[in-house]
């Protein structure tokens, strides 16, 4: 009795893991995406009108399972309406959108605050430790959690061809956050992984070098603060400003062509 009992738990918990999560997703895709929700994905996420018709309607099918699985809560007053849900969700699933949504499982919940934000943080010298107040438009979390300053995802939203846009840095975070350590690299295979490597370390070590003898313009320096702000901010060019990227740096172009399985500057033409 105790070992029946006991295989059909251990099957319940392989439907409820395996079997569950797939099929809420295959019905989820059954209803038919709401015309307003296309409205708002035309009037504010510009990019999706320059996707090639078949990249159009898969980025719907991501906005469907992410506002199906992702819950969005509003922050300091701020009411959650469909136009800031459709806006956040589909510049988050533009990252994936040649990709399989499974990349976005470990995301948990958005947070959306009505402006940039104030964090207090703990700063420590090794001896002291202080209070330190910071203003901030996004952040990522590792457990699942992104927080984004709804006025900054509607700059990036009025302006698709700068060099920012929160929404696609904090989920390009996550996709970081998703290889296991967050590295600045997201999950790849060993041969794309080596060479991952061996563009970033080069063009990283290169790009330090020149941002002290101020010689770069182009690339928002925030990039340079971190390896893992690096993959974040190039991200945001390589679907914001693509070709100001593949003229400077071709190879991280193609690196980041194949990882995304897209090439933007080609009318986001899709890449096997
Ligand atoms: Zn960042």
């Amino acid at each position: 009795m105790i070992l029946m009992l006991l295989v059909i738990g251990i099957l319940a918990l392989g439907v409820y893991l395996f079997a569950w999560p797939q099929w809420r997703r295959r019905l989820a895709l059954r209803q038919s995406f709401p015309e307003q929700w296309r409205t708002v994905l035309e009037d504010l996420v510009p990019l999706y009108r320059r996707l090639p018709p078949p990249l159009q309607r898969q980025l719907e099918h991501h906005v469907q399972l992410f506002l199906t699985e992702k819950p969005i809560y509003g922050c300091d007053g701020l009411e959650v309406t469909d136009r800031i849900r459709v806006t956040i969700a589909g510049h988050a699933c533009l990252l994936i959108v040649a990709r399989p949504f499974s990349d976005f499982d470990n995301i948990r919940s958005v947070l959306v605050y009505p402006g940039a934000y104030w964090v207090r943080e703990a700063v420590s010298d090794g001896m002291l430790e202080a209070q330190e107040q910071e203003i901030r438009a996004g952040e990522s979390w590792d457990e699942g959690k992104v927080v984004l300053s709804w006025d900054d995802c509607m700059a990036a939203a009025r302006d698709p061809d700068g060099p920012h846009n929160v929404v696609l840095h904090e989920f390009a975070h996550q996709l970081d956050h998703a290889g296991g350590v967050t590295n600045g690299a997201p999950r790849l295979d060993s041969t794309s992984a080596r060479r991952w490597q061996a563009v970033m370390s080069e063009a990283y070590e290169r790009l330090m070098r020149d941002f002290d003898e101020d010689e770069i313009s182009w690339l928002d320096p925030y990039g340079m603060s971190h390896p893992v702000e690096f993959f974040a901010v190039l991200s945001e060019a390589f679907f914001q400003q693509p070709r100001t990227l593949r003229r400077h740096e071709p190879d991280i172009y193609d690196i980041l062509t194949r990882f995304y399985r897209i090439s933007p500057a080609e009318g986001f033409r899709p890449v096997d």
